[in-house]
């Protein structure tokens, strides 16, 4: 579905399978993809590589790389040297309560961020790839979240109190499960070969295989019947 005017659109973009699959929808619904990707402080650089890959094969109209450190506060697996990443968890261990891996506040600061670079763009629409499915338990990538944080940019803005401008905030992914994301991927030829989603991989990037994001990933390909392009430890 080709829109009659190309408009600007901001994509967050991890590095992950699900951030490449948003773009991808994006582009699909004929945004002209902004990407937007941080270095916040997290343990494994692998993902902004990733990051930059994909965002260079699918043509993006230019990719910002903001640093913001996380680091310095800590308080999750993935920006913290001192707590261990969970791994051989099942899916109902997943489901249970908030795990370490979740970074404090990290989706507010992001989208406060892209928020930012929204209105100066200027683009109205801001692409996320939280998913609600995922067992993950972040509280920041609920629907309720999204709503809240929707409201708050259009009170919070210059754009949005002079009412010219509506801001809006997608979430394409948010009720699907990862095999219905991989399929979707698939069809608009998203490379997951480039995606990095591991959250401790090894020093040449593989991926562990035993985490949660490495865990819900390979269940995602196999339940999809999609082959996983995913490089593991153990393989
Ligand atoms: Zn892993």
């Amino acid at each position: 579905m080709q829109m009659s005017e190309a408009r600007n659109a901001v994509v967050l973009l991890s590095g992950g399978l699900d951030s490449a699959t948003t773009l991808a929808i994006a582009q699909a619904e004929g945004y002209v993809v902004h990407a937007l990707t941080f270095r916040y402080g997290q343990r494994h650089a692998f993902e902004l590589e990733a990051a930059r890959r994909i965002a260079s094969v699918r043509n993006v109209a230019s990719h910002r790389m903001v640093d913001i450190d996380l680091h310095q506060f800590g308080g999750s697996a993935l920006t913290s040297d001192d707590i261990a990443v969970p791994v051989g968890r099942s899916l109902e261990e997943m489901g249970t309560g908030i795990p370490v891996t979740y970074v404090p506040a990290r989706n507010t600061v992001f989208l406060s961020l892209a928020l930012a670079f929204a209105e100066v763009l200027p683009a109205d629409d801001i692409f996320l790839g939280v998913n609600a499915l995922d067992y993950s338990g972040y509280p920041d990538c609920r629907p309720e979240f999204i709503q809240a944080f929707e409201t708050l940019a259009n009170l919070a803005t210059k754009a949005g109190v002079e009412g010219q401008r509506r801001f809006r905030i997608h979430v394409p992914l948010i009720s699907l499960t990862k095999a219905e994301i991989i399929r979707r991927g698939g069809e608009l030829q998203v490379d997951y070969s480039l995606t990095s989603t591991c959250y401790a991989p090894d020093e040449s990037g593989r991926a562990c295989g035993q985490c949660d994001a490495c865990l819900l990933r390979s269940q995602g390909f196999k339940a999809a019947d999609v082959a996983d392009p995913t490089i593991y430890i153990s393989a």
